[in-house]
């Protein structure tokens, strides 16, 4: 009996211990990024618990491969829950998130601006989490036994493996919420860093800038479908201000074929078309050509920088990130306008040839993220982040309260450049679904998805220097293009000359 009950003590010891930490880490840390989680019923509630339940079980195996061997565990236990303080800080203090944005920014500001950060508050917790988690190390050295390592070091691999590639619902949530964020994230910040050096060398013939002086702003649209917009005809009034433009031409047409952010930006940005969609992971992008021609070229980013667009980013001369510490698991505000400060800015610039692009944040789900209280028009809206809580009303209403904060963003983004020789090219990743077939959002290829909205706006002197351009672009208004237009367009749209422009797929001409 004795020699049994010691045999059950050993394995219960260890295990206890394990069950211990991690059910403190999880409620102290992995909560913390489920506090602004919107949710309606008791249903949504037990989804999110049990999502929550299952970060616990994979952070479990986690804290178990630490614990294994006394001396790993007293290295990466302490450094895991200090900077997991950290972290919880910052997302309790202003809702900030671990992001390759936020690393970028940690990485290339200045120690003092980093330091400006840092509070007494954070200090304190920070000596308190070193403090606690060497005394539970202690407790490890001292009280807890893993015999047979190699058994336990398999069944702690087993359930790391298991939840982080096994169970594809999963994997998502865990790889954004700590502990696994933290290294997911620094995994995704060297990807795309990596992607960022890369050399392509696609345009190295001559492109000439054929006016002296001329803006061109393009807005990388997010999942806004064509037919929402009041100015095409949809029966809400989405767009109150478009309508009143005199110079806007909507293009009603647009065909898209990938229906992701990370597919469809890259293949917008660069030469690639149905023959030849490698192009968009192995070229450069028409911001090249727009350096070559000597035009100023910044990329003003209100999303997350991701690996198959990174490399465009970095190609303009600045690159500025706009709530960079926000993630799709975050669920305050998080609005296009703060665009309209760094892009106002960017446009004092002296030279007088200019590209500027916006990677907006547009009709991203989390809809009443992206829209402030005055734009919440069609009620009621959404109240649960679990989409199929919602009904489909609620769901179209916040989207389209979405559309009307574009419409704004837009108006503003326009009373910038208005009285400068200017051009606004806007295209929508792609679109959106609405409940088509019991479909919400863009998960799985679906025909609404492909037919996302693109207008271009342009000013009075734009208008009077290029007047062939604006009859030629009314004239195509209602033809089909798929988005490969965009690359020969807007290179069209600056009046540059170079070989890589295809005339016929310009709606300029
Ligand atoms: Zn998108």
């Amino acid at each position: 009996m004795k020699t049994s009950g010691t045999a059950i003590k050993k394995i219960l010891i260890p295990l206890l211990f394990v069950t211990i930490i991690t059910i403190v880490y999880a409620l102290v840390f992995t909560l913390s990024e489920f506090a602004d989680s919107p949710y309606s019923s008791l249903k949504d509630f037990l989804v999110l618990a049990f999502q929550w339940v299952s970060i616990a079980v994979g952070t479990f195996g986690l804290l178990y491969l630490f614990s294994i061997n006394k001396y790993v565990f007293a290295v990466t236990f302490p450094l895991l829950v200090t900077f997991s303080t950290f972290l919880a800080y910052f997302r309790y203090t202003v809702n900030a998130t671990l992001t390759p944005m936020t690393i970028e920014l940690a990485l290339i500001n200045d120690l003092r601006t980093n330091m400006q950060v840092v509070s007494w508050q954070l200090i304190f917790l920070m000596l308190l989490a070193i403090a606690i988690s060497v005394a539970v190390v202690w407790l490890r050295w001292k009280k807890v036994n893993f015999t047979r390592p190699l058994l336990h070091l398999i069944v702690a691999v087993g359930i790391i493996f298991m939840t982080n590639s096994l169970i594809p619902q999963l994997k998502r949530p865990l790889t954004q919420r700590m502990p696994y964020s933290i290294y997911y994230t620094f995994k995704t910040y060297f990807e795309i860093r990596d992607v960022a050096a890369e050399q392509r060398d696609t345009f190295t013939s001559e492109a000439v800038a054929d006016s002296d002086s001329l803006v061109v702003v393009f807005v990388i649209g997010e999942s806004l479908r064509s037919d929402h917009l009041q100015i095409n005809g949809y029966e809400r009034e989405t767009t109150p201000y478009l309508v009143k433009e005199d110079n806007i031409v909507m293009l009603t047409d647009i065909y898209t074929e990938a229906c992701f952010t990370h597919t469809s930006v890259p293949h917008i940005m660069t030469q690639a078309d149905s023959l030849n969609p490698q192009k968009a992971y192995n070229e450069q992008s028409f911001v090249t050509i727009f350096n070559n021609a000597g035009f100023r070229t910044t990329w003003i980013a209100n999303q997350e920088s991701v690996s198959t667009y990174a490399y465009f980013m970095n190609e303009c001369d600045t690159l500025i990130y706009v709530n960079g510490s926000k993630s799709v698991y975050t669920f305050d505000k998080w609005l296009d306008e703060d665009i309209l400060p760094y892009l106002e800015d960017e446009l004092q610039d002296s030279n007088p040839t200019q590209l500027h692009i916006v990677h907006s944040i547009g009709s991203h789900w989390w809809y009443n993220s992206h829209y402030t209280d005055e734009f919440e028009r069609y009620k009621p809206v959404v109240m649960s982040r679990v989409v199929s809580s919602n009904t489909q009303e609620e769901m179209i209403n916040s989207y389209d309260n979405t559309i009307l904060y574009t419409d704004y963003f837009i108006k503003n983004t326009i009373d910038l450049i208005r009285d400068k020789k200017a051009i606004l090219v806007y295209l929508s990743d792609h679109g959106e679904s609405l409940g088509e077939d019991g479909y919400f959002l863009h998960g799985t290829d679906r025909p609404e998805l492909h037919y996302p909205a693109a207008f271009v706006w342009y000013s009075d002197k734009y208008a009077q220097s290029f007047p062939d351009h604006i009859d030629n672009l009314k004239n195509n208004s209602g033809k089909r293009y798929r988005s490969d237009y965009l690359f020969h367009s807007i290179i069209d749209a600056a009046d540059i000359t170079t070989e890589y422009k295809n005339p016929q797929l310009s709606i300029f001409r």
